[in-house]
């Protein structure tokens, strides 16, 4: 029998078509219509992409600089975490309709070797969580707190950047492995009252509301053991001045400072470490991918058990992705923010 062969899909991805000077704006990208993708050769699989991630780190690709991750091309698709459903195949192992997690997003379609892809289960987790709680997201949260903070049953804790991906979690982890109070700061009120109210923050405040050694003062009188940054400039500051003797500061993210064009202007308060005795130490997520085991096993436990909770912020639209990473960083997100693609 001759079976009748499919034409293979056209795509549309996102460009980098400019480098932004500053703040991103939508005539830095472009979304381009590809040619038909080929059948997968050997080894390799079609992705309809269903949810792209939209990630800070993606700010610092845009610059021509000499990073952790090289920078985007000009005039060529932008990658990142996606997952999506395998609509053709290869490769061993890896079936037609079975879900994938793969590093090929800001696209439809992608066309990778199968080794780069993870198959993941939509029947445990819905699957933007596979881009955020049970994703790099969430271990950066938990390798963060355990690994480079250290974090000790009885500790006082403050995450900045606190109802987002990574701070949502980095709060309800440090509760649930011990910490004894929990202080979060986010960038409005409404994200403060979830914090208190449904993610289990002890105290919280919205830095946009004063200045935030004052705010964390009066959240945290005693001082705090554990600083989980996200944001660096006067947060950093701030938590610099909280720390008690011994204390430790996780730098994971400076947001405050992705888009600015000049540089910080603090944190100016450094000298305390050291009659402190502060550890301030930086950390990648990539380097702590051998924790995955463990992290799924005790994350995904407590997601089971309904002890970790986890917000979504969903954009439709590949035509929306850039708005969506924009806003992202405006913080129009509440948890992770993806984009939706639809079948
Ligand atoms: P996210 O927190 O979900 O989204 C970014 C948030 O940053 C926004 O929602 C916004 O919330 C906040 N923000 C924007 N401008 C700010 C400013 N000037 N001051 C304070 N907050 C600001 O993003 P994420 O993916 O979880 O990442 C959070 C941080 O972790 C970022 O710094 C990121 O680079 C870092 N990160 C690091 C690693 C690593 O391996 N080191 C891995 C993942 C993420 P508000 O409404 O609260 O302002």
């Amino acid at each position: 029998m001759v079976k009748e062969k499919k034409p293979m899909p056209k795509s549309r991805e996102w460009h980098l078509v400019a480098r932004p000077e500053g703040w991103p704006v939508p005539d830095d990208f472009a979304l381009v219509e590809t040619e038909p993708a080929a059948e997968p050769g050997p080894g390799r699989i079609l992705v309809r992409n269903l949810y792209l991630s939209v990630d800070p780190y993606m700010r610092g690709r845009m610059n021509d600089v000499k990073s952790y991750v090289p920078p985007y091309e000009l005039n060529r698709p932008m990658d990142g975490a996606a997952v999506g459903r395998v609509v053709a195949s290869g490769a061993e192992g890896v079936a037609v309709g079975d879900h994938v997690l793969h590093g090929l997003g800001w696209r439809e379609y992608a066309e990778l070797d199968a080794r780069q892809a993870v198959v993941v289960d939509p029947a445990q987790a819905d699957l933007p969580a596979y881009l955020g709680v049970l994703g790099s997201t969430g271990l950066t949260a938990y390798a963060g707190l355990l690994r480079i903070g250290e974090l000790a049953a009885g500790d006082t804790v403050f995450v900045s950047g606190a109802a987002g991906a990574v701070g949502s979690q980095a709060g309800q982890i440090a509760r649930l492995l011990g910490a004894s109070r929990v202080i979060g700061s986010a960038g409005s009120d409404e994200k403060v009252a979830l914090l208190t109210g449904e993610y289990g923050f002890d105290a919280a405040f919205n830095y946009k509301n004063g200045p935030v050694a004052e705010q964390l003062r009066a959240a945290a009188p005693e001082g705090i053991d554990l600083y989980f940054d996200n944001v660096g400039g006067e947060h950093l500051e701030a938590a610099i001045g909280a720390l008690r003797r011994g204390g430790r500061a996780v730098l994971c993210g400076a947001i405050a400072q992705y888009n600015s064009t000049e540089p910080p202007a603090g944190p100016r308060n450094l000298g305390l470490a050291i009659g402190k005795r502060l550890t301030l130490r930086g950390m990648i997520v990539t380097d702590h991918f051998d924790l995955r085991p463990e992290f799924v096993r005790e994350v995904g436990g407590w997601l089971s058990e309904g002890r970790l909770r986890h917000d979504e912020t969903v954009v439709t639209g590949i035509e929306n992705g850039v708005e969506a990473f924009l806003g992202m960083l405006r913080g129009d997100n509440t948890g992770k923010m993806v984009v939706a693609l639809g079948e």
